[in-house]
């Protein structure tokens, strides 16, 4: 007779089984995994055991490298790069003196090659599934970049989520209460600022609009706070206040201390003077007044674009670490005549909404049953954040002009057909293109070509002969295209999708962090 087997414990057998939600930030990242409890926590990091880590890369040699606070305090130096996530999509070329070129793709597979390590080393197991988040404005090449930046780094990444509906989900678990409503995501971090209105039903998530400044943040704060230092020296000294003497490092951090008191008074020697500056916050304020209103500029534009009114939000959600200043909050007070809500640390809580998204879109063969019941009503739905289109010969001006398939903020997943037709008898060729852009473009130099193709068309034919054009935008944010002849029942079909943008030979493998 066979001795009985023992029972399997399965929350043992899948405590080796991680769901994490990676943030990969312009200035900073976050790391989140959802515990065994079914709740995320966030991953610190392995070097100096924080909860977010500087996306600064720094090369010592031609295959190692660091990642993290040590190479942030080391920026503006030789073989030191930074805020490379600007140019995700990119061909952009950051050279070391040690003669490697890097795009930023690459960069950002070394620092997600970090993250990975460290989270393997802090949860002693490894990664099952990752889902990475992107800015919602992320332009499609920018996405596929980090899918295949991703990939590189060994990661095992099915989806990608955009930032605001990382908040929203995380919002919708612990606001407390059930959401029941309309609620904006307010993001403003070291490089970007995005605003969302989203509709909130429990955890089920609408986006319904979504708007985005690539370059305003808290990198622009510092700035604005080292010129006022500058003028304050010069003022004072009359002697100009050299940049190395008061770097963008040193007024990052006195920024930091303007959130917390009301002046600071700074010791400064430069160019033979020496004094001491002191700036008060409501100097500080004043010089990036015109930064804040764009700010409620673009709330007023997303509300709009959203058919919502100011009264109409229920909450504001603080997403991003440049909410913690207190102008910041004041003028979204001003705005919204409320109180924004802010329960958990800005710059955390991206990395634990994808923490659960992670979760949420896993076969769940290995969630347990906790975490099972953690995800169980969760619903999304996103919308695109583009126009995509295709060119077209326009017979009234005789020239090619961009038109519109997929409208911006058309809810996902969807499917748009356009029909086309052939121009000239006996066209025996079509050109094949897909267009991308901000705003509803007719003139082409204004759009992003994505892809370009040609297909072959039967001879013989009169013009006229209808040509039609289908994009499917998926779950997962990539589209599907198609190019049909209806006749002849000829068609091209191409994704834009993962990996595309990876021909590139390039290898981590190669690469130790230290
Ligand atoms: P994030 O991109 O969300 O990581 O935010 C990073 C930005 O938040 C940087 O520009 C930081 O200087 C800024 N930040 C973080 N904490 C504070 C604070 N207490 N006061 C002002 N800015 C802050």
């Amino acid at each position: 007779m066979k001795n009985p087997q023992p029972p399997i414990n399965r929350e043992k057998e899948n405590k080796m089984t991680h769901y994490i939600g990676i943030d990969l930030g312009t200035t900073n990242c976050a790391v989140a995994v959802l515990n065994a409890q079914g709740e995320p926590d966030i991953v610190h990091n392995k070097d100096d055991g924080q909860n977010t880590t500087p996306s600064v890369i720094q090369f010592f040699d031609k295959s190692t490298y660091d990642v993290g606070m040590e190479s942030y305090k080391s920026l503006g130096m030789d073989d030191v790069f930074g805020r490379f996530k600007r140019y995700m999509g990119t061909d952009k070329s950051y050279k070391t003196t040690f003669g490697e070129r890097f795009t930023p793709e690459n960069l950002s597979a070394l620092l997600l090659k970090k993250l990975r390590e460290d989270t393997e080393h802090g949860l002693d197991g490894t990664i099952s599934e990752a889902v990475v988040t992107i800015p919602a404005n992320f332009a499609n090449d920018a996405r596929e970049s980090t899918l295949a930046a991703a990939k590189k780094a060994g990661l095992n990444v099915k989806n990608i989520i955009n930032e605001p509906t990382a908040a929203a989900l995380y919002y919708s678990f612990y606001a407390g209460r059930d959401l029941n409503g309309t609620y904006m995501v307010y993001d403003l971090g070291g490089g970007t600022f995005d605003v969302s209105v989203i509709k909130i039903r429990g955890k089920k998530v609408d986006i319904i609009a979504t708007e985005g400044v690539k370059e305003l943040g808290g990198d622009d704060f510092d700035k604005a706070l080292q010129q006022l230092v500058a003028d304050k020296y010069q003022q004072q000294t009359g002697s100009r206040l050299n940049q190395d003497d008061y770097d963008l490092i040193e007024a990052e951090s006195d920024k930091k201390s303007l959130s917390i008191r009301v002046s600071k008074k700074i010791p400064l020697h430069s160019n033979g003077g020496r004094a001491t500056i002191e700036i008060t916050r409501q100097q500080f304020v004043d010089s990036i007044a015109d930064l804040i209103k764009q700010t409620e500029l673009l709330c007023e534009k997303v509300l709009s674009e959203s058919a919502k009114s100011i009264g109409d939000i229920q909450e504001i959600f603080l997403v991003g670490g440049s909410t913690r200043m207190p102008c910041i909050i004041d003028s979204i007070k001003r705005l919204f005549n409320k109180d924004p809500i802010n329960f958990v640390n800005p710059d955390e809580v991206v990395a634990l909404g994808a923490a659960f998204y992670a979760a949420y879109k896993s076969d769940g063969k290995n969630l347990n049953t906790l975490q099972k019941l953690a995800i169980a009503d969760v619903q999304i739905a996103e919308i695109t954040s583009k126009f995509f289109g295709t060119s077209a010969h326009n017979r009234s001006t005789n020239t090619s002009v961009n038109t519109i398939i997929i409208n911006k903020g058309e809810s996902i997943p969807c499917t748009k057909t356009r029909r086309y037709f052939t121009r000239y008898d006996n066209q025996t060729s079509i050109n094949l293109d897909v267009t991308e852009c901000d705003n509803a473009e007719t003139d082409l130099k204004y759009v992003n070509t994505i892809w370009q193709g040609e297909m072959d068309l039967p001879s013989g034919r009169p013009k006229g002969c209808p040509q039609d054009v289908t994009f499917s935008y998926d779950e997962n944010q990539v589209m599907h295209c198609k190019f049909s002849d209806v006749e002849s029942g000829r068609t091209t079909e191409i994704d834009l999708t993962m990996g595309k943008k990876s021909d590139d030979k390039f290898s981590t493998d190669k690469f130790i962090s230290h």
